[in-house]
């Protein structure tokens, strides 16, 4: 196997047959210089994969599938990040590491104290993108989804019928994040960080109030982006 991977949508796969759109098709023949028989890995996102042999390379290539597989790479718990809106490169710096790390869905939070907007119509896009190349590089099976801001109460109403919440609190100094082994495979959580002005008292009454665990990551106060990024990692460890 040539050891590339793309994300391609089941809509690819006729049969045995896969046809690589213009984008891919370019980075197989220009960029990576493939060549008809080499193997390339594809996923479609919803956790099946497909080694196809090049049969066809040009504006549009097609290949053969010469094996399928359901994706090993997925984590066995589905954790959605709720983050409070970020400013600058932020938001897409969490979004990149938490794909790696194997977060399945983000929210971005409308809180009190965020003083960033809701993500313009081009910013969604590039998060989106961000996010698809984060799971083709670190191997996953399914590309994490990206949805439209909600409000905090909002997000706790909708995570508490989902599965456990968990609510990281930077003035929380007695419960810690509870570790990865106590997380059910096959469960849900959530996971709410606030942006850079963190959470108010209000906020978080509403989030007890909602029925999530509200936790801490230690006695340091870690910058938003980091609390994300290290929550996601403690949850989603051996998963
Ligand atoms: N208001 C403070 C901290 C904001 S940190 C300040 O301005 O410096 C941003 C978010 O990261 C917090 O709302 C919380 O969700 C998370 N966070 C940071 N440190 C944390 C800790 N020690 N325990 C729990 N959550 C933490």
């Amino acid at each position: 196997v040539s050891g590339h991977r793309f994300f391609l949508p089941a809509v690819h796969v006729a049969g045995n047959r896969v046809s690589f759109p213009p984008h891919t098709s370019r980075q197989i023949s220009r960029v990576l210089r493939l060549k008809i028989g080499d193997v390339v890995e594809v996923f479609d996102g919803a956790g099946q994969e497909h080694c196809v042999r090049l049969e066809e390379l040009g504006r549009e290539a097609f290949g053969a599938i010469v094996r399928s597989f359901p994706s090993q790479s997925e984590p066995d718990i589905f954790v959605t990040l709720y983050q409070g809106l970020l400013k600058g490169k932020k938001l897409e710096l969490v979004l990149q590491k938490c794909t790696e790390i194997g977060v399945s869905r983000f929210v971005p939070v409308r809180s009190e104290r965020a003083v960033a907007g809701e993500p313009s119509e081009s910013r969604f896009e590039r998060l989106l993108e961000i996010v698809r190349e984060a799971a083709e590089q670190s191997g996953r099976g399914v590309v994490p989804l990206v949805e439209a801001s909600r409000s905090l109460a909002q997000g706790l109403a909708e995570a508490a019928v989902r599965g456990r919440v968990l609510f990281l609190w930077e003035e929380e100094s007695l419960a810690p994040l509870p570790a990865a082994s106590d997380y059910q495979a096959g469960s849900e959580l959530s996971l709410f960080v606030g942006p850079e002005g963190g959470f108010g008292e209000a906020e978080a009454a509403s989030a007890r109030a909602a029925g999530a665990e509200v936790v801490s990551l230690g006695r340091r106060i870690l910058r938003a982006e980091t609390a994300a990024i290290v929550a996601s990692a403690l949850v989603l460890q051996g998963h």
